[in-house]
């Protein structure tokens, strides 16, 4: 069976919840303290899990306590961690959020090992054909440059989510099969102005980047669904009417939801239905990775 390879980030993500946000120079009292499991890469690893997958992390940890935490949560999920690395006398990637009652964040996040990688792995990585290898904008470029062009040479798709969003370079999009974005990382990589009312605006914008060779490209929306441009092809996915309450990871379960529903023989509509109702019950529960629902979940909602 082939499986969802991700190469990417893994956080703890720490969140103070407070009144009001400090000012420069202030210091507060907190209400509480949580801990989540985080970081783009693996959230969308266990969504690739959930959704039903068999799924390698690829990634880089810390040899401190969050390090041994968060490497024990991948184990729970099911993941292959055997591509998982704790390096010595290194910091586990962070996130310090805090929330306020307002509901407004402001996040700072560090990457310790996440952004230290030496090119040992490559060699390491077995990559089969028709594996799906996904990776997002929260490690290295050298990093996904050599898993695509390892995943190109042996007939593996790859999908790449440009989040935080940069330049991205000729190596990695003339290896990327598959791009998701949301309305903001459109707007950046198309120079065009979008406006998530006028689908125009979002085909138009897509379109753009399907001409500088981007392969397929599919837009997030929010409460607006997707949006899916590929050769002579555009199509609307309608969001599911939902109460949120949460709507993070809901990008990294859609993702996460595209790949283990082609992985599973879907076309990519059918994928991007399942990953949109995945998304739509992400979002109606708190956190990020906690939130992802399981296959039979999405299966029950799935006509
Ligand atoms: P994040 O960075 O928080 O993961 P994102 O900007 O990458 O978010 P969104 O476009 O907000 O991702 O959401 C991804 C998908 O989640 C949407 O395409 C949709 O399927 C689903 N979704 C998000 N918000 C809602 C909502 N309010 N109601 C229904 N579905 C939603």
């Amino acid at each position: 069976m082939n499986k969802a390879i991700v190469v990417g980030s893994i956080n703890m993500d720490i969140v103070a919840f407070v009144q009001d946000h400090p000012k420069t120079g202030e210091t507060i009292f907190g209400r509480e303290v949580k801990y989540f499991p985080g970081g783009k890469g693996s959230n969308q690893a266990v969504s690739c899990k959930r959704l039903g997958s068999e799924t390698l992390m690829i990634g880089r940890l810390g040899d401190d306590a969050f390090g041994g935490q968060l490497l024990a949560f991948q184990q729970q999920q099911g993941i292959d961690i055997s591509g998982v690395r704790q390096l010595e006398n290194t910091a586990t990637g962070a996130a310090f959020i805090t929330v306020a009652d307002s509901a407004d964040n402001s996040i700072v996040v560090v990457p310790g090992a996440n952004a230290l990688w030496d090119d040992g792995f490559i060699d390491e990585l077995t990559i089969e054909q028709g594996d799906i290898v996904l990776a997002q904008f929260e490690i290295p470029d050298t990093v996904i440059e050599k898993t695509f062009n390892k995943a190109k040479a042996v007939g593996a798709m790859t999908i790449l989510n440009p989040t935080p969003v940069r330049t991205i370079n000729a190596d990695i999009r003339n290896s990327t099969d598959l791009i998701v974005v949301n309305e903001h990382e459109l707007a950046a990589l198309s120079g065009r102005e979008i406006d998530v009312h006028k689908d125009d605006t979002i085909f138009n914008g897509a379109a753009r980047l399907h001409q500088e060779d981007y392969g397929t490209i599919i837009v997030t929306l929010g409460d607006k669904g997707a949006r899916l441009v590929q050769a002579g092809q555009k199509h609307a996915i309608a969001a599911r009417p939902v109460s949120a309450v949460d709507t993070t990871g809901a990008g990294d379960t859609f993702i996460g939801g595209i790949a283990a529903g082609l992985l599973s023989g879907l076309d990519l509509i059918r994928a991007c239905e399942l990953a949109n109702i995945a998304a739509s019950i992400s979002v109606t529960r708190e956190g990020a990775a906690a939130s992802i629902p399981s296959l039979d979940e999405v299966n029950k909602l799935l006509r």
